[in-house]
């Protein structure tokens, strides 16, 4: 099939079995690939009430028709699971070159089920798949892991990989790939932990076959000269997102001291620019990419700092959440934390934003020395050493944040909830929306929870005025459907959103890739059915699922310009629009008109 590997691996951990499936025609055309073929499998085959950290649930992990070919930036991966840190569904997507390595091995999706009862890992050459033991990686950290597999099985390979945290279920783990790329978001690497496969490490040697390969050459080299006119290429690649630093901080955007405020006085301390001449050794493009947004860092280039790591990031959220959230000045201070949370295992965002919250509950004397085992202060890297130590062992207080911060606070009492920044068990990523109304509305409503990057709002709310309701949920339903599109694809969405490619330069490509006949109308669409999908799985799996899922914490009701009057009404058109109930559920009428007839039984 043009466009696609056509085939399915199925790797069963307990069996000890792997086989392939064909992929069809039809599913390809439905679902076009990577997050629509992971939400798809994962709502057929993850059973309704399944303990995301048991056998029974699975990691889903998709490549989309786009990845692998002649165009800027095919190199995306989905990563799908019931979520161990929401318990709805959860999907994270990383860069690299793990995508294309699965399309020259033809395979469109992997998915893995089952557990192991010893370390694993899997390794896949061509058809060629083994699952081998993995006792010797086991416990290492995600870096040192990845240096030891690409020695033994060869530079070639592509690799995923868990730390320690994943080992150990932490529930905000994350998946990494070519030494500081990360599945980062919802756990994914704790459900990987949960079936003990240490990595899965990738070689093909296969074309990928094409359409109309003419075409596929004309459309991706105008694709690429789009890129490198634009205006905006050089910062980027001379920056990254860190460049962006110095703006969030002054639209009032950069998370500081556990979202206490959205401005750090540190800001330029932290910044792309000061970043660069400290710090940053070299630039780093995922597949195809003329971006290069990713930097690689050392943090001994041009200072005496006492950590000697090298990292690639800091990027924009980890110098958001384990910079200024944790009142941290130094940007050597957040590459060691960006460091030791990738050896680690754990997401950036999630740990930066518990630490900041313990920081808070121990300012606030919600927690004392003897509970936490330390005096714990905001900007104080012992602090954070020692917390996402204790966390990734799960040792400690580490038990009990490890679970996330929701369930954290809830074991805490005392009114600790209050500083919980976290939205259906996933912590706020990187933009603080207090003064932000669309952005807040995307934040509330995402399919993740609190996570910013399938509605990135807040440049709509500065371009129509902060105060107006008017339109905004309008945009941030466009925005949901649009940016999870490129995930769909397996293309990465910055060129879009920051050097002006244009959404109708993608269903032309796909037509010359796979000879599918989109407009960009139709992929929306598609897009559409895949978010009331993802919506169904929460109404599925959580019981009393609905709006009061969809809200903020308390504390972005305070100082800003959101409150609870303009939030409501803001929601509540946002559920009209997307016909949905007043509750934010999914009307049978909405569902059949999308095709998704099949989750009808499960509205509750
Ligand atoms: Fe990767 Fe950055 Fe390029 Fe996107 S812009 S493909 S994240 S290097």
């Amino acid at each position: 099939m043009n466009g696609y590997g056509g085939k399915i691996l199925r790797v069963n951990l307990s069996k000890k079995t792997s086989t392939a499936e064909i992929l069809t025609p039809e599913f390809a055309k439905t679902w076009i690939g990577g997050r629509g073929f992971a939400a798809k499998i994962l709502y057929d085959e993850v059973k309704k009430g399944t303990d995301p950290l048991s056998k029974d649930n699975k990691v889903i992990i998709a490549a989309g028709p786009l990845v692998g070919v002649f165009l800027p930036a095919g190199a995306k991966t989905t990563f799908a699971s019931k979520s161990p840190a929401t318990g709805g569904y959860g999907d994270s997507n990383m860069g690299g070159h793990f995508a294309p390595e699965m399309k020259y091995a033809g395979w469109d999706v992997i998915i893995i089920e089952g557990a192991a009862s010893k370390p694993k890992i899997l390794v896949i050459e061509d058809d060629t798949v083994e699952i081998r033991d993995a006792q010797k990686y086991w416990s290492q950290g995600s870096i040192d892991a990845e240096e030891m597999l690409k020695k033994d099985l060869g530079e070639d390979f592509q690799i995923a990989v868990i730390g320690p945290g994943g080992e150990n279920m932490v529930r905000f783990a994350c998946v990494s790939h070519d030494f500081g790329r990360q599945a980062g978001r919802t756990g994914i690497g704790a459900v990987l932990g949960s079936k003990f496969l240490k990595a899965i490490a990738i070689k093909g040697t296969k074309a990928i076959p094409l359409a109309d390969r003419k075409q596929v050459l004309k459309l991706g080299k105008e694709m690429f000269r789009k890129c490198f006119e634009s205006a905006s290429l050089k910062i980027w690649q001379k920056y990254g997102t860190p460049g962006v630093v110095n703006w969030a901080n002054d639209i009032g955007a950069i998370p500081t001291r556990n979202f206490q405020e959205e401005h750090s006085r540190d800001h330029k301390k932290l910044s792309g620019e000061v970043m660069r001449q400290t710090i940053v050794i070299n630039d780093k493009a995922c597949f195809g990419c003329p971006m290069a947004c990713g930097k690689y860092s050392h943090t001994k280039k041009n200072t005496d700092y006492k950590h000697d790591v090298r990292v690639e990031g800091p990027e924009y959220e980890t110098i958001a959440l384990c910079g200024a959230n944790c009142g941290f000045s130094d940007i050597c201070d957040v590459a060691y934390a960006n460091w030791l949370c990738d050896q680690l295992g754990i997401d950036t965002i999630s740990a930066g934003n518990i630490v900041a919250f313990v920081m808070e509950c121990f300012e606030k004397k919600i927690l004392t020395k003897k509970e936490v085992g330390k005096d714990i202060k905001f900007g104080d890297m012992d602090s954070f050493e020692w917390l996402v130590k204790k966390i990734a062992s799960q040792t400690g207080i580490g038990k009990i944040l490890a679970q996330g911060s929701r369930e954290a606070a809830k074991a805490f009492g005392k009114g600790a909830e209050k500083f919980a920044m976290q939205i259906k068990g996933l912590e706020i990523s990187g933009y603080s929306f207090r003064n932000a109304l669309a952005m807040a509305l995307a934040y509330c409503t995402c399919d993740l929870g609190g996570h910013h990057n399938r509605a990135w709002a807040i440049t709509h709310d500065l371009e129509v005025g902060r105060k107006t309701l008017k339109g905004k949920p309008e945009k941030v339903i466009f925005l949901q459907h649009a940016r999870p599109m490129f995930d769909m694809l397996g293309v990465c969405r910055l060129q879009w959103v920051e050097l002006g490619l244009e959404l109708k330069h993608y269903p032309k490509i796909l037509k010359a890739v796979t000879g599918f006949n989109y407009s960009e109308e139709d992929l929306l669409k598609i897009s559409e059915k895949i978010w009331n999908l993802t919506r169904m799985f929460w109404v599925r799996e959580i019981k009393d699922f609905g709006k009061s899922y969809d809200k903020p914490p308390e504390r972005f009701y305070e100082k800003g310009i959101l409150n609870k009057n303009n939030y409501g009404r803001l929601i509540n058109r946002y559920y009209r629009l997307r016909s949905w109930t007043k509750n934010g559920i999914p009307t049978k009428k909405k569902l059949k008109e999308l095709g998704l007839d099949f989750t009808i039984k499960d509205l509750q």
